[in-house]
């Protein structure tokens, strides 16, 4: 039912995670694994140690891949797969030859162990810092960890515990317990992993612009009422400014929608290069853009407006048959003074509308200018 459940929410979140379908197949592994354990009733000793922990280290190997992906957005590197292989490797040789069952205990704890050194290392360092829930996944790694240790070194230490594969034993029975509850814990809290980045992904869509990766219309006017909201209380200054790229019909009729659409992804990095991080900057429709600029006064809104302006003027961009295009852009500039601010019916709106007339007049008057209230 755990791999059926990661398998399917791999499937219902917004974008496929591959991630999740690599972390199914290691919980399916590792739980034939467990299954395979008491097969040694069943089936010769050796082939029944030799396929269950083989499934329990390919199994802990995906999971690394899993984790490698999700954190590092990379491959598990290739000691991760040489590890699994070399483990194998002298798995198969001790099943070939008579080996006290101690030292497969041992020997199959410290390999698991080790395999989840890197992945451990990846949680701890970058993990923590990313998805909350990736934390469980850590701490529950590190008990599995820590009992995987403590079996091998009990077993090189009290090898007459491990006398048979099945021989009960507090440390046996405990480190068993650890790594099922892993299994469950890490699974779960990989899946909730999942779904916290869809959910950051979804609220950053829901308000942001696709294309310049502004605020959209809807968050730029609620971060705008904010703004005026916090000027307001602390007596301090603000300004508006409203933007608009001159004539940008004929970029798109001269050199296609694409170029338009990169004139308007240029344009935006150049204005978020010149801010600062409390200024709201939005995207409020087609090739018209506000900013909010916080502790501004007149005089600070026209120079950047000016300036900005200019930037935009002096922008290149290669066109349609490797033409240089060139854009220009006229604003309108509102400067809210202390007196304005004790006015209460002064609103987002109020101060839009004023922009919207100044930038009106200023295409009028010709375009490529920035006129002030
Ligand atoms: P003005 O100087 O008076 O502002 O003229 P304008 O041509 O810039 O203004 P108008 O409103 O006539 O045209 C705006 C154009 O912007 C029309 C529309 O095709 C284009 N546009 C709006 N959104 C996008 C977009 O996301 N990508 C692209 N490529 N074009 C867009
Ligand atoms: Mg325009
Ligand atoms: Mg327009």
């Amino acid at each position: 039912m755990l791999v059926l459940d990661l398998w399917l929410a791999r499937r219902t979140l917004m974008s496929e995670r591959p991630e999740l379908r690599t972390w199914a197949c290691g919980s399916l592994l590792l739980l034939l694994g467990f299954l395979f354990v008491p097969m040694r009733l069943w089936i010769p000793l050796g082939p029944a140690i030799l396929l269950s922990n083989t499934l329990l280290a390919m199994g802990m190997t995906f999971y690394g891949q899993a984790v490698y992906r999700f954190v590092l957005r990379k491959n598990l590197p290739r000691a991760g797969w040489v590890t699994f292989a070399g483990g194998l490797v002298l798995l198969t040789w001790m099943a070939l030859h008579p080996v006290p069952y101690a030292y497969y205990s041992a020997m199959v704890s410290f390999w698991i162990a080790l395999l989840q050194v890197s992945i451990l290392r990846v949680l701890l360092r970058e993990g923590w810092r990313a998805e909350t829930s990736l934390r469980t996944v850590a701490i529950t790694l590190v008990v599995c960890w820590a009992a995987l240790v403590v079996r091998g070194v009990h077993a090189l230490w009290v090898p007459e515990c491990y006398a048979d594969l099945m021989q009960p034993g507090w440390v046996q029975g405990l480190t068993l317990l650890m790594a099922f509850l892993a299994v469950i814990g890490t699974s779960f809290g990989f899946l909730l992993a999942n779904f916290e980045r869809t959910q950051r992904r979804m609220e950053l869509l829901a308000a942001h612009d696709d294309l310049t990766g502004c605020y959209n219309r809807v968050t730029a006017r609620t971060m705008l009422e904010h703004l005026l909201d916090r000027c307001r209380r602390e007596r301090t200054p603000m300004a508006l400014v409203l933007l608009d790229l001159d004539h940008f019909k004929r970029v798109n009729d001269e050199h296609g929608h694409l170029v338009g659409d990169l004139v308007l992804q240029r344009f935006s990095e150049a204005v978020r290069q010149r801010l600062r991080a409390s200024d709201v900057f939005g995207r409020m429709g087609g090739e018209e853009f506000c900013i909010g600029l916080p502790l501004t006064d007149r005089e600070g809104a026209i120079e950047l407006a000016e300036d900005l302006r200019q930037t935009v003027e002096a922008m290149a961009v290669i066109g349609r048959n490797d033409q240089p295009l060139r854009v220009t852009v006229s604003a309108g500039v509102v400067a809210v003074g202390l007196a304005q601010l004790e006015d209460l019916s002064t609103t987002v709106e109020l101060l839009y509308g004023g922009a919207d007339d100044l930038l009106y007049r200023a295409k009028h008057l010709g375009r490529n200018r920035i006129l002030v209230a």
